[in-house]
């Protein structure tokens, strides 16, 4: 049993990231929004699936690659429902799939991601206990760095996050300067109280 007090912080997307694309109607560089809405198109036993996109200002839409000319055997029975009914899980999941958005070749505006945290707390240890254990999980990748996430949750300046990192308040078992690395599902995150009063 960990002796430590334990806290989940779970990251929530709630919006799928928009992607920065040529508008042939606007004509120049626009960010589109996904629709969350699949289109499937079937031509025998082949099938194409594409998550669309449409531009902010003109509503024009650009469908991002997902399957093509995919054997329906291929695809399972319940998923093929889900893209046919627009199921907005797997909308999430391929708006994040990095896999796809490279073969699209998308440029991604992660800052256009809103989410929210869900703190739970895992494991109470003795109230002298000063240490604090974070524990980070996320379904979906999303590049956040880990000095703006404790200040988000911790309600403190960035450079009150770097004085406390370097006093070695805030410590993980990562090599290399936590601060500086993206949140990962499953990632660390010590910080000592009594630096802080
Ligand atoms: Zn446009």
């Amino acid at each position: 049993m960990s002796y430590l007090n334990t806290i989940e912080w779970e990251i929530v997307p709630e919006t799928i990231p928009e992607v920065k694309r040529n508008c042939p109607k606007c004509g120049e560089k626009k960010n589109y929004i996904s629709s969350e809405k699949f289109r499937v198109n079937a031509n025998g036993p082949l099938i194409d699936i594409w998550l669309i996109y449409q531009c902010k200002k003109c509503k024009s839409t650009w469908n991002m690659a997902i399957h093509e000319r995919t054997n329906i055997k291929e695809i399972s029975k319940d998923k093929y429902e889900k893209f046919l009914s627009n199921d907005k899980e797997l909308a999430m999941e391929y708006g994040f799939d990095m896999n796809i958005h490279n073969k699209n070749r998308t440029e991604i505006i992660w800052d256009s991601v809103k989410y929210h945290i869900i703190s739970k707390e895992l494991n109470r240890a003795g109230k002298m206990e000063n240490e604090q254990q974070y524990i980070i999980r996320c379904k979906y990748q999303l590049p956040i760095r880990v000095d703006r996430l404790l200040c988000e949750k911790l309600c403190i300046s960035r450079s009150k996050v770097k004085d406390l990192y370097e006093k070695g308040a805030i410590y993980s078992q990562e090599n290399s300067n936590i601060l500086k690395l993206k949140i990962f599902d499953g990632m660390l995150i010590c910080i000592n109280n009594k630096y802080f009063e």
